[in-house]
């Protein structure tokens, strides 16, 4: 195998030890939070980050992997092959700019081969304000058990059930109604939690202490399962103004897509990490995009997202079950191929050298 492709790892613990060596291998200081539980193999679980380039600068890149756990196969390999790119470094250096690189944002999801955390919450719908109270999306009350049936894999009765949900609610509104973000269902899907998560809280901390006296930060948070196969899809984060999204296209180009232009292929949500720059570090510029890698088609990544969903709920599931469970899962977030690996590490790095030239001091 190529040089590329030894950056991307089997499990978790495999990732965080590449990433912890190869941040060893050139000197570099490792911040790590603990998370509380233990992963799929019994190892410790973490969220690591390293700087790069000019510790004080007034510009900081971010570039965090990992956020929806079992995505992080593929935001960690990107990391891996950029601490290895010494042409890169050379870059962040004549730049005068600082990089943060955090390494699996959800640690729990990405041993345990989950999109979301150890409280079943969708890291991207978690950072909002809980103190209002107003409920959202009660739409996804109509479709919670259809896409969580007794049964797994689901009936003939099941689908004939959903394609009547489809036909009568439409397309558009069943697809916001599955994934905008709810908080009536602690088990279900893309669960927005009661508050602030372990992974909110550790971003949160590295953002004050890493970011509160910078001038202009930008974040890349890297993404599986959306779009055409290899393709990495620039999708707008931050908050709905014209100017950020005018910067972020000037950075990484006109395929920077939003949701607020109903451009994107994801539904707008509501909860996005990123929007945590605003109140950690209010002083910044901020610019940032969610980089979201195609796999295989969306209706088989919501199958696998439903069966993991169905498994947490039915843990007494025998080891047949699980086991196809887990492998459908992994295949939806992550191509284990070497056009596929090639294709992003290199979408990766260009992002990042993009974000690099735009942030530069020097
Ligand atoms: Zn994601």
């Amino acid at each position: 195998m190529d040089k590329t492709g030894n950056c991307f790892a089997a499990n978790y613990a495999e990732a965080r030890a590449g990433f912890l060596a190869a941040a060893k291998g050139l000197g570099l200081d490792v911040e790590t939070a603990l998370n509380p539980l233990k992963g799929a193999q019994g190892e410790e679980l973490a969220t690591d980050a390293v700087l790069l380039g000019e510790a004080e600068a007034a510009s900081l890149l971010i570039v965090t992997s990992g956020t929806h756990g079992v995505e992080g196969f593929c935001g960690s390999g990107c990391q891996r092959a950029l601490l290895d790119d010494e042409d890169m470094h050379r870059r962040i250096e004549a730049a005068g700019v600082a990089v943060l690189l955090v390494h699996a944002v959800n640690p729990y999801g990405f041993s345990h081969l989950r999109r979301v955390n150890e409280d079943n919450v969708d890291m991207n719908r978690n950072f909002r304000d809980f103190a209002d109270a107003k409920e959202l999306n009660l739409a996804y009350a109509q479709v919670h058990d259809l896409l969580l049936p007794a049964e797994w894999p689901p009936t003939e009765a099941n689908r004939a059930a959903i394609v009547e949900c489809i036909k009568q609610m439409g397309m558009a509104a069943f697809q916001a109604a599955v994934s905008a973000g709810q908080r009536s269902h602690k088990d279900g899907l893309f669960y927005c939690g009661n508050a602030p998560t372990w992974s909110n809280r550790t971003i949160r901390a590295l953002l004050s202490k890493h970011g509160a006296a910078r001038k202009r930060i930008g974040w890349i948070d890297i993404h599986t399962g959306l779009g055409p196969y290899g393709h990495g899809e620039k999708i707008f984060a931050g908050a709905n103004d014209a100017a950020e999204l005018a910067r972020s296209r000037a950075w990484w180009g006109a395929d920077i897509m939003s949701y607020y232009e109903g451009k994107s292929a994801s539904i707008e949500v509501q909860g996005s990490m990123v929007m945590s720059i605003y109140a950690e570090c209010p002083q910044a510029e901020a610019t940032g995009m969610g980089l979201e890698f195609g796999t295989i088609p969306f209706d088989a990544v919501l199958a696998a997202l439903r069966g993991d969903h169905w498994l947490a709920i039915h843990p007494d599931a025998d080891a047949a079950k699980r086991g196809a469970i887990k492998r459908a899962i992994l295949d939806a977030f992550f191509i284990d191929a070497d056009d596929w690996k090639g294709m992003v590490a290199g979408q990766a790095r260009v992002s990042v050298l993009q974000a690099v030239v735009a942030l530069a001091e020097k």
